[in-house]
């Protein structure tokens, strides 16, 4: 039996690379009712039936899946911000780490266009996610710079970019590798298509191993199906001082003898961050409202 993941599904057929080789494979007939649940990520078992032909024998658990785009066996993800144009927005940064977070992804945060900015300015944000204990990773990919890093980072991993349009995600990818570029999934609005158009996701093979999703990641969508007691988890370093909180219901909110709220008072968490919370916590119990 022979080992491989799935890399793109199309027309019922399903492409499994092992090692460099691209094989077509169907579903066994007994598989045919998970045909809707076997991805594009999926790791497989497959037996050769012609020469680039197989047939699918197994399906091996999964270690993550990802809703949007819908991909299997994620590692990490790399939340791309421009340092400027777009400027970086700490709020937004916030909102992408909560979706990361809530996704169950390794996080690494990649402050693209630092040729443009004030670096004092960088790396004081830098810092601010570092001290929660977050990878940041400085680049400036026009120029190449931060480009060796960040491919050693992918090497042998699944990863899937996200961020803002405009932060440099495919300029990054093509500097890792010449040719690999992002497909954003919004076609024209001109032509009356765009967002809602279905594709299915593909893993983009990186020339040293591992994969890159070609579709940039995930949306916010996500923060309806949090719950607003679930929240801190998303936020490291308010989970880690909430057992501190004299109720152990405290949403951190207007609780009396708020351990989070006195950090967010004496700087121990960033008043940005905690900022971010609130609003986030907000959007949660309106949305909830309404149902
Ligand atoms: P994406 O929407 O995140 O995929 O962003 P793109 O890769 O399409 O980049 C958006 C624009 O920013 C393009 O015009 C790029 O040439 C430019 N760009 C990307 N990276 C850098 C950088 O490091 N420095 C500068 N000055 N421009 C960059
Ligand atoms: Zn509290």
């Amino acid at each position: 039996m022979l080992n491989g993941i799935v890399v793109k599904a199309y027309n019922s057929y399903y492409y499994i690379q092992s090692g460099s080789k691209i094989v077509s494979c169907n579903l066994r007939g007994r598989f045919k009712k998970e045909r809707f649940s076997l991805t594009v990520g999926d790791e497989v078992t497959y037996t050769m039936t012609g020469p680039d032909k197989g047939v699918i024998e197994e399906i091996l658990p999964r270690r993550s899946i990802l809703k949007r785009p819908l991909v299997a066996n994620i590692d990490q993800v790399v939340l791309t911000f421009a340092a400027v144009n777009p400027d970086i927005n700490p709020a937004l940064v916030d909102r992408f780490l909560v979706v990361a977070e809530y996704s169950e992804l390794d996080i690494i945060i990649c402050i693209n266009k630092t040729d443009l900015a004030d670096l004092d300015a960088v790396s004081q944000l830098a810092g601010r996610y570092e001290q929660i204990g977050y990878k940041v990773l400085t680049a400036a990919a026009k120029a190449g710079t931060g480009i060796d890093t960040l491919r050693s980072l992918l090497y042998n991993k699944i990863s899937v970019f996200a961020g803002p349009s405009g932060a440099g995600k495919s300029t990054l990818l093509n500097a890792i590798q010449p040719g690999l570029e992002l497909t954003t999934g919004e076609v024209s609005h001109k032509i009356g298509r765009g967002k809602h158009t279905t594709r299915f996701a593909e893993l983009l093979p990186l020339a040293g191993g591992g994969f890159v999703v070609d579709t940039p990641g995930f949306s916010f969508t996500e923060f309806n199906d949090m719950e607003a007691a679930h929240l801190m988890d998303y936020f490291p370093e308010i989970a880690a001082v909430a057992p501190a909180c004299k109720f152990n219901t405290c949403l951190h909110y207007k609780e009396p003898q708020c351990a989070v709220k006195q950090a967010a008072a004496d700087g121990r968490i960033h008043a940005d961050r905690y900022q971010s919370y609130l609003e986030i916590l907000t959007e949660i119990r309106e949305n909830k409202k309404g149902y």
